[in-house]
């Protein structure tokens, strides 16, 4: 098969499209051929860089986190899924045996293996993993969507209604409103009933907050974001932030947003990730940070379900075959494109 193939770290040209031997599936796995897989910031481009060392890559790497596609083979004991069914991989995942595992806490899993990181991932015609690292599609739902929703929508639920547990009618402000976890924040805090504000770098971004769902907007590079958010909530501020920017310029200003007894998510740092915190503010105001990654099987679950009722949305900006693989980190390395870059192996 067809697959893109890392051997070194370095710029795009070091994306390698090479004929490889097919996988075959051994008992209890499948082999899902890929229509869609997307481009991601960090564990794409920045994993191609070697700036994400730590994650314990190995290479030679197969990349791409997210695949979905049609089940075209399954090993001895695969119940489900069935070849030709629609399926997205899930790309954590976890190990089964660790304390958090045997607790059921599958998302905080100590040893976790993710897709494109620790073994062959979805920049490729095929890819190989467990049948139970796979989720049936809504029949509606294109490959394109079902990649990026099951990506990115199940952590919203998790951080939104799991970590920080929003309730109903409490204000939720999202950073980073147009990227690809708070494009979710948005669209899971409306879910679940919560008044949203949209925070982003741009006014084109705000605009795509609002478009999702949010109720309000706030571009934090033109404006003082504590102050609008105080404006908006009429001096109260908000019950929770969603966070995934960390940028030392606006973090403080995002937790300086909270109402008394909020409670800060966040699950990214491709802002910097190391910001300055108000301990004053954080004990006076009764605030809790808390950090979060992954999902529940739960969380997947809704997150499917919700975009089966056609109320989650994936902005796809362009898809591109496998073969121009490098063009799409050069879009991601160079421009703030609105929406997903997609990679479809079955257009060559
Ligand atoms: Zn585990």
């Amino acid at each position: 098969m067809k697959a893109v193939v890392i051997h070194e770290y370095g710029g795009p040209e070091v994306l390698s499209l090479e004929d490889v031997p097919d996988p075959v599936p051994g008992p209890g796995e499948v082999v899902v051929k890929v229509h869609a897989v997307s481009v991601n910031r960090v564990l794409d481009v920045g994993v191609r860089q070697g700036t994400e060392k730590q994650r314990g890559i190995t290479l030679p790497l197969i990349p791409g986190i997210d695949p979905s596609g049609v089940v075209h083979g399954a090993g001895i004991g695969v119940v489900s899924p069935k070849i030709g069914d629609r399926v997205a991989v899930l790309h954590r995942i976890p190990c089964g045996a660790c304390p958090q595992c045997e607790a059921g806490r599958t998302s905080d899993c100590e040893r976790s293996e993710t897709v494109g990181i620790h073994r062959p991932g979805g920049d490729a015609e095929f890819v190989k993993v467990p049948a139970t690292s796979t989720i049936a599609l809504p029949d509606d739902l294109s490959f394109a969507e079902a990649s990026v929703i099951a990506r990115h929508a199940p952590t919203a639920f998790l951080l939104l209604e799991d970590r920080a547990g929003l309730k109903a009618g409490e204000w939720v402000l999202v950073m980073g409103a147009a990227g690809g976890l708070g494009s979710f924040g948005v669209q899971v805090a409306k879910l679940l009933g919560a008044q949203v504000i949209a925070g982003a770098g741009s006014d084109e971004r705000v605009a795509i907050g609002i478009e999702l769902g949010a109720d309000h907007g706030v571009n934090y590079r033109r404006f003082d974001l504590a102050e609008e958010v105080m404006r908006i909530t009429e001096g109260r501020g908000v019950d929770v932030v969603f966070e995934n920017i960390s940028d030392p310029d606006i973090w403080p200003q995002a937790l300086a947003s909270l109402a008394r007894r909020g409670r800060l998510v966040t699950a990214g740092a491709h802002g910097g990730g190391t910001v300055a915190l108000d301990i004053r503010h954080l004990y006076h105001e009764r605030l809790r940070v808390i950090g979060g990654a992954g999902y529940r099987r739960e969380d997947l679950d809704r997150a499917m379900a919700a975009a089966a009722d056609g109320k989650l949305r994936a902005k796809i900006a362009q898809t591109l075959p496998l073969s121009e693989v490098a063009r799409a980190h050069r879009i991601i390395e160079t421009s703030v494109p609105a929406g997903k870059i997609i990679l479809d192996p079955t257009r060559g």
